[in-house]
């Protein structure tokens, strides 16, 4: 409600007027002393009564303007309402500058990361070292972290990733993943479990089998050959589940120093002892730099990927070994082959456990539809990747691409003269 007492301002205004007024007419009429003392009074009083109540009055906010100030209580509503919904997610969300200073966390961020409000303009590197996070801050960011204990509970587990947020900021969301990582470690635990129970078994009915003679029952003989062929599939899958299960566990493998032309030449045997003579098998290796990694994992993985060419290859075709250098001091291990070839919508799920584009064609060829999983799993733990070339009807080029950190010189040798001269 407006208050109907004069203002400060118009009492000190109404008397700075009398008194002037008086002082015009004591100078219009040549009046006597008195108006002029009536005139300078009155400005006495005035000048007062102004001093005084700029010491007492309080400055006046200057008014907005009715629009803005309701746009501006429009937007505190709206900050705050933003502010609670962001609070009220289990995600944690930690702002910090390009200094890597905290400038803001939400409620989660303290139960997740133990950030507190006595942290904020503090290094978030600095607040969370000594944590799996904190070392994946300093390391490359540019990755997100899958799977990490959280630094204020280990026993919770956090996926985090680093996004730019305006023009200096950036944003850590940290996600509680603890439910899908038990979940996670459950089915593991289930796999190697039913796979372990059956390894067994099946040794044993395979022992069997193998010690029947097909010709001591010729009628039979048909169905023996099956039951010991799909006995020994059987075995198989067992065997390469619970690779992946020991690869899934592991968080790194031993490293050796693995000399590649000799492990070429083997992978080369290999093929041509599973192809006989059905291809023409070739290597092409145009450096002799070595690999850091394990050799039985690489060797396996490596020969995964030479046996699916021979498999997928019909007769006549070729296929090519290569061991390359890249630009950036990387190596690049390839199968090339001029087989079947595979379609764009396959090639992203060929990692897959038991994805396979033909299954009766991967039975056939004794395939367990595990093999290219097991690849990739062994790449991963070398901080490789696998990258698939194909066309249906032009052949299939699988590579596996390597860092420069896993690349050695060739022994007494120098990365930068490692060529093979051409035969
Ligand atoms: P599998 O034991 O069935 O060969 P993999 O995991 O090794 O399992 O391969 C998955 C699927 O990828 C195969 O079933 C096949 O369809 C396809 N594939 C793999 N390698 C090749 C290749 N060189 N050429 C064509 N298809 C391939």
């Amino acid at each position: 409600m407006r208050s109907l007492r004069p203002s400060f301002g118009s009492v000190t205004a109404i008397i700075l007027l009398a008194s002037m007024a008086g002082t015009i007419a004591a100078a219009l009429w040549v009046s006597p002393g008195w108006a002029f003392g009536v005139a300078l009074g009155g400005q006495a009083v005035a000048l007062g009564w102004w001093l005084l109540g700029a010491r007492r009055a309080p400055p006046q906010p200057k008014r907005l303007p009715r629009t803005q100030a309701t746009r501006r209580s429009r937007l505190r509503i709206l900050l705050h309402n933003v502010r609670s919904a962001v609070d009220a997610l289990d995600d944690a969300i930690v702002l910090f500058d390009d200094q890597g200073r905290m400038r803001w966390f939400s409620v989660a961020a303290t139960r997740l990361l133990g950030l507190q409000r006595s942290h904020l303009g503090q290094p978030l590197e600095q607040l969370l070292a000594g944590s799996e996070l904190g070392a994946w801050l300093r390391a490359d960011t540019t990755q997100p972290a899958t799977d990490l204990p959280a630094p204020a509970n280990a026993s919770l587990r956090l996926a985090a990733t680093i996004m730019p947020f305006g023009q200096r900021l950036q944003v850590l969301l940290a996600r509680d993943i603890s439910t899908l990582s038990r979940l996670e470690q459950v089915r593991r635990d289930f796999v190697a479990n039913v796979s372990h129970e059956l390894r067994t078994p099946l040794t044993v009915i395979h022992g069997y089998l193998e010690l029947l003679d097909p010709a001591d029952v010729p009628e039979l003989a048909p169905v023996l050959g099956e039951m010991r062929m799909q006995s020994q599939r059987m075995r198989q899958i067992v065997e390469d589940l619970l690779t992946l299960s020991r690869l899934e566990t592991r968080e790194a493998l031993p490293d050796e120093e693995i000399a590649m032309i000799p492990l070429l030449e083997t992978l080369r045997r290999e093929a041509v002892a599973l192809s006989q003579g059905r291809h023409r098998i070739t290597v092409e290796a145009a450096t002799q730099a070595r690999l850091r990694g394990s050799i039985h994992h690489l060797h396996s993985a490596f020969s995964n990927l030479v046996s699916n060419a021979v498999r997928y290859t019909p007769s006549g075709g070729e296929i090519i070994i290569g061991w390359r250098q890249t630009d950036d001091g990387g190596a690049i291990f390839s199968v090339r082959d001029s087989g079947l070839g595979i379609s764009a919508e396959h090639q992203a799920r060929l990692t897959e456990r038991f994805y396979r584009v033909s299954s009766s064609r991967s039975r056939e060829s004794g395939g367990t539809g595990l093999g290219l999983s097991i690849v990739k799993h062994v790449l991963n733990l070398h901080q490789g990747r696998l990258v698939i070339d194909s066309e249906p009807g032009h052949g299939s080029t699988f590579s596996c691409v390597m860092e420069a950190s896993r690349v050695l010189p060739p022994d007494g040798g120098d990365l930068n003269r490692t060529e093979t001269p051409a035969a």
